[in-house]
């Protein structure tokens, strides 16, 4: 694409849970308009079919996948048919996740088990799944086998009140990560995190705006765009870590926050 002459991505098959939606469909397109071909997961057929038409649209490649990252049968089919279609998965992005806010001491127990089963659970079976396919592959001494990206949060390293059972759920991924790049590095296969701060998107509801939830953070280091990210600011990162560009990082959980934590 014109927009981005190097491709860094050209050719290379990226899985992508919760695509349909904010940071996943942002970096769903600007992947496959780095070269990428796609693998448009989500819940929801609708928005999948949304995301897949606007990477056609600018002649793109993109396959849609519907399955809920909770069931492991799901999980499972949606990886063989990911082979199927393209012969491997280069880099999984396994970001589906979501939020709410509950008081500690009101909080049922079915909202926290809720809360891990998406956001922890979620990630564990799609992470084994593409795993046990990427330790098959055949690559030269020299290559990475395949590349692992794990959308956390900035929460999950600084605990926000109200958001318990989303912070240790979040936190958990970074522990996840750590110990994934220690076991998976000598088979050439990285494992890094993303810790998104307050990013612009449908997580906080359908009429969520810059203006209602900017201020939510306090004090943020960066003054442009009142310390509320874009899904697109997160995309950037997510194709450098999925680029041959990042190679020689693993085991990080890098911070897209606008300076609002420095840990
Ligand atoms: P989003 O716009 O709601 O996108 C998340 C997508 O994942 C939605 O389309 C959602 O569908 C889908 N999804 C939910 N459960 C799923 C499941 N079981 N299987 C497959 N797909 C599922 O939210 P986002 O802000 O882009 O969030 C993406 C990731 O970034 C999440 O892991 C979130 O925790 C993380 N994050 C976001 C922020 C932020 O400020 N936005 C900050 C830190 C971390 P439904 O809409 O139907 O649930």
């Amino acid at each position: 694409m014109e927009e981005y002459p190097e491709q860094r991505l050209k050719d290379k098959v990226i899985l992508i849970t919760g695509a349909g939606s904010g940071i996943g469909k942002a970096s769903a397109i600007r992947m496959a308009k780095e070269g990428a071909k796609i693998i448009v997961n989500d819940i929801d057929q609708e928005k999948i079919d949304e995301v897949v038409n606007i990477i056609k649209g600018f002649g793109g490649e993109a396959f849609g996948y519907r399955a809920d990252v909770t069931k492991k049968e799901e999980v499972v089919a949606m990886v063989e048919a990911a082979h199927e279609k393209y012969g491997r998965i280069d880099v999984l992005f396994a970001n589906a996740g979501i939020a709410d806010y509950a008081k500690f001491v009101r909080m049922k127990e079915s909202f926290w088990d809720h809360m891990f089963e998406v956001n922890t659970k979620g990630v564990f079976l799609v992470t084994q799944a593409v795993v046990k396919k990427m330790l098959k592959y055949k690559v030269p001494d020299d290559q990475l086998r395949g590349k692992i990206i794990i959308t956390s949060s900035r929460a999950g390293k600084d605990g926000q009140e109200e958001l318990s059972a989303y912070s240790a759920s979040k936190a958990a991924l970074i522990q996840l990560k750590t110990a994934l790049a220690k076991e998976l590095g000598p088979k050439r296969i990285t494992v890094n995190a993303i810790c998104p701060g307050t990013i612009l998107t449908p997580i906080y509801g359908k009429d969520v705006t810059r203006e209602n939830i900017a201020g939510i953070d306090g004090k943020v280091a960066l003054n442009i765009k009142q310390g509320v990210g874009d899904p697109e600011d997160v995309a950037g990162v997510v194709a450098f870590l999925a680029s041959k560009d990042s190679d020689f990082i693993t085991g990080q959980a890098i911070n897209v926050c606008g300076g609002t934590i420095f840990h």
